[in-house]
């Protein structure tokens, strides 16, 4: 689950990182009255939304007073954000960070998160901080420095004296940068977070370490004990269909292709999408329907997908093992007899009472289309969405 920076901010100012002084606005006036309670000198106006790169979309604005800071908030406000991870439609802003202005000498990096290939929590660090970071990781990656941790030591104050120097802090700012990397880590474990990014972390003019931005995501499996971020979740940065899924524990993204995909199993799933692909198609979803789906789940999973209206045609690929052919050829032949569907359907299936399976939809008398291989119904959707 992704928050909002001023949501990630005040969690980690409960650990004790220092962040500039700031709050929510919904709307023009709040944000003015905010600057005139920060002191109505330099003010930053910061576009609240699930998606980073937003200074170089025109999401962060430094203005001079409170009544610029009121003006700059009008006209971000119900905009739509186009950055590098929003994709092409942007995001709206319905929230504002409203925020002090900090004077900077120095923007750094930090970032946090689980790295499955070490198999442990490993945490980066740049003295190339700020907006282009993307930039470092691509054209100069050794300016990066990683640490990896124990989760039995956590991060020891060596191995974050180790990082601070690496990337070549001066020795006056050595022990702040320790003491917020450690504040850092012990946020990450106390929220079981899967990634805290801190782009730029700043040295002021006068020396203090700041958390000028904060990006905190955490682990969905985890949220079950944290009820106190139950109200942290915001759904009109969702999409829809993905929290109607997420009702039915169905695992679905939603894609920019023409083919949805219904599939038991992640693995099956990126397969078919890949076949897909291979095939000339672009799928529409990832639909992972679950091992043990029943004909209820089925029928959500088909509501869910046929209401993309992107989708031209639709592949069903199901390996029968606990939930067998038969039950989900009832399952779809009940979704279709009761949703009715626009588009073409191709069906392959194997496994548990296959030919059952398949007996059913051949006498259901409803049109489907089957197909025996994965790339033969990779070909066959393709070139029905067509
Ligand atoms: P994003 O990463 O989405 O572009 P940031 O919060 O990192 O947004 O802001 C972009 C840039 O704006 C920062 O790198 C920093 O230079 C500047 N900035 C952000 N907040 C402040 C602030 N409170 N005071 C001064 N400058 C700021
Ligand atoms: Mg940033």
């Amino acid at each position: 689950m992704k928050i909002h920076e001023y949501q990630a901010k005040a969690i980690l100012a409960r650990h004790g990182v220092p962040v500039p002084r700031g709050e929510v606005a919904f709307t023009a006036d709040e944000a003015g009255a905010i600057a005139r309670r920060l002191g109505g000198g330099v003010t930053v106006v910061k576009a609240q939304i699930h998606a980073g790169g937003r200074g170089k979309g025109g999401g962060v604005k430094v203005v001079k007073d409170a009544a610029a800071a009121e003006e700059s908030a009008k006209q971000i406000l119900g905009m739509t954000l186009v950055t590098h991870q929003t994709g092409p439609d942007g995001r709206k802003v319905e929230r504002l960070l409203i925020e002090e202005g900090v004077k900077i000498a120095k923007e750094l990096y930090l970032g946090l998160l689980v790295d499955r290939a070490a198999g442990c929590p490993i945490l980066m660090a740049s003295a190339e901080g700020g907006m282009d970071i993307e930039e470092v990781a691509e054209h100069n990656p050794d300016a990066i420095k990683k640490v990896a941790i124990s989760p039995v030591t956590g991060l020891t104050a060596f191995q974050a004296r180790q990082l601070a120097f690496g990337i070549g802090l001066a020795p006056a700012h050595v022990n702040k940068a320790v003491k917020v990397m450690q504040q850092i880590y012990e946020t990450f474990v106390a929220t079981d977070a899967s990634m805290i990014e801190i782009n730029p972390l700043i040295v002021t003019e006068s020396g203090d370490l700041i958390a000028l931005d904060a990006k905190v995501t955490f682990d969905d499996n985890a949220l079950y004990k944290h009820a106190e971020f139950r109200d942290l979740r915001d759904l009109a940065e969702e999409d829809p269909l993905e929290i109607e899924a997420s009702k039915f524990s169905l695992n679905y993204i939603r894609l920019d292709g023409t083919i949805g995909c219904m599939v038991n199993g992640a693995g099956l799933a990126m397969a078919t999408m890949d076949i897909i692909k291979l095939a000339g198609g672009q799928p529409a979803n990832f639909l992972d329907v679950g091992g043990g789906a029943n004909a209820e789940q089925i029928k959500n999973a088909f509501r869910i997908l046929m209401s993309d209206k992107n989708v031209k045609a639709v592949l069903i690929n199901i390996f029968g093992g606990i939930l067998r052919c038969d039950v989900l050829a009832a399952g779809v032949i009940a979704a279709v007899k009761e949703l009715g569907v626009p588009v073409p359907i191709v069906i392959r299936m194997e496994g548990t009472n296959v030919e059952q399976g398949k007996a059913m939809l051949r006498e259901s008398g409803l049109n489907f289309t089957t197909a025996d291989t994965m790339g033969e119904a990779a070909d066959k959707v393709v070139a029905l969405a067509r």
